[in-house]
């Protein structure tokens, strides 16, 4: 679940149409109140559409299966997040460079000077973009929000397809990963929990931050997310910082031990056999980043 980025990501993706053998496969749904109609803005849960872009035809057979588990992880999201317009997802089947899922945002768009970090802009992910405003990125229309890759072998030998992904309720086998919630885990990375940092000295390494970036305090031996809202509820929350890929855009360290390192965006590990949730302190973190929360979860 390492947090990879980049704007050449949306050229691969813009080339979806007119790939050989028609990988790309696309449903229009709607999180939480499925074939409802679309208003331009949701006062509760938001709209979404899924494509898969699968050039190889690696997991063909699967196409149904990746969009109902994505589909499970929007609708879990979306039993908080509202927004406007229609968040465009497009799964790709390749290979990662962990192995594993990777998912983020495809692009993002400068919103102004960072509040907390000296001589740097801040940029706002297309999928925060999306939901506040309903709006494209001028400079990428048409091209989807988030794009979540999956490693076909990944895919084939650690996770566990949900029979039901809206109901949630069969029981996780005890080898294996749950699709659902790896979803859910790789939108909190669309959702603004990916940036530009060093995984290493946590320091920025260039002149733009994410809103997430700009809200990170490095100390001595302390790196924690500092978001308002989040910090009311829950203080300044640790954040990995001793893992060898998960560092910066996860919470909780193997170092300093606590309650949120069973949690959805925890950076140590990644249970089989269990479903995670969107909780309170997922939804309080993308909050402060500016998506829009319409409930929180009761913890
Ligand atoms: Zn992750």
């Amino acid at each position: 679940m390492r947090v990879t980025r980049g704007l050449w990501l949306a050229m691969v993706a813009a080339c979806g149409g007119s790939d050989p053998g028609d990988p790309t496969d696309a449903r229009v749904v709607d999180a939480a109140s499925d074939g409802a109609p679309a208003p331009d803005a949701s006062p509760n849960a938001f709209h979404y559409e899924v494509t898969i872009l699968d050039i190889n035809g690696a997991l063909s057979p699967m196409h149904d299966q990746l969009i109902a588990c994505a589909r499970g992880g929007l609708d879990e999201w979306g039993t908080y997040l509202s927004g406007m317009g229609t968040l465009t997802v497009e799964i790709r089947v390749t290979s990662t460079a962990t192995g594993r899922m990777a998912g983020a945002s495809t692009s993002n768009v400068s919103v102004g000077p960072c509040a907390h970090t000296a001589s740097c802009t801040v940029v706002e992910e297309q999928a925060i973009r999306r939901l506040r405003t309903g709006l494209d990125n001028p400079a990428m229309v048409g091209v989807p929000d988030v794009h979540i890759d999956v490693d076909p072998s990944y895919w084939n030998t650690q996770v566990w397809v949900d029979p039901d992904p809206q109901a949630r309720t069969a029981p996780v086998p005890g080898d294996r990963l749950d699709c659902v919630s790896l979803f859910t885990h790789e939108l909190g990375h669309a959702f603004g929990m990916v940036g530009f940092r060093d995984l290493t000295t946590f320091q920025p390494t260039v002149a733009f931050q994410s809103l997430y970036d700009d809200q990170i305090q490095v100390g001595t031996d302390t790196l924690t997310f500092n978001g308002p809202l989040t910090v009311g509820d829950f203080g300044p929350i640790p954040l990995t910082r001793t893992s060898a890929t998960q560092n910066v855009y996860h919470y909780g360290d193997a170092s300093t031990p606590g309650p949120i390192d069973t949690l959805l965006m925890n950076g140590i590990v990644y249970e089989y056999g269990h479903r995670y949730r969107v909780q309170k302190l997922d939804a309080r973190i993308v909050e402060d980043l500016g998506v829009p929360v319409y409930r929180l979860p009761a913890q």
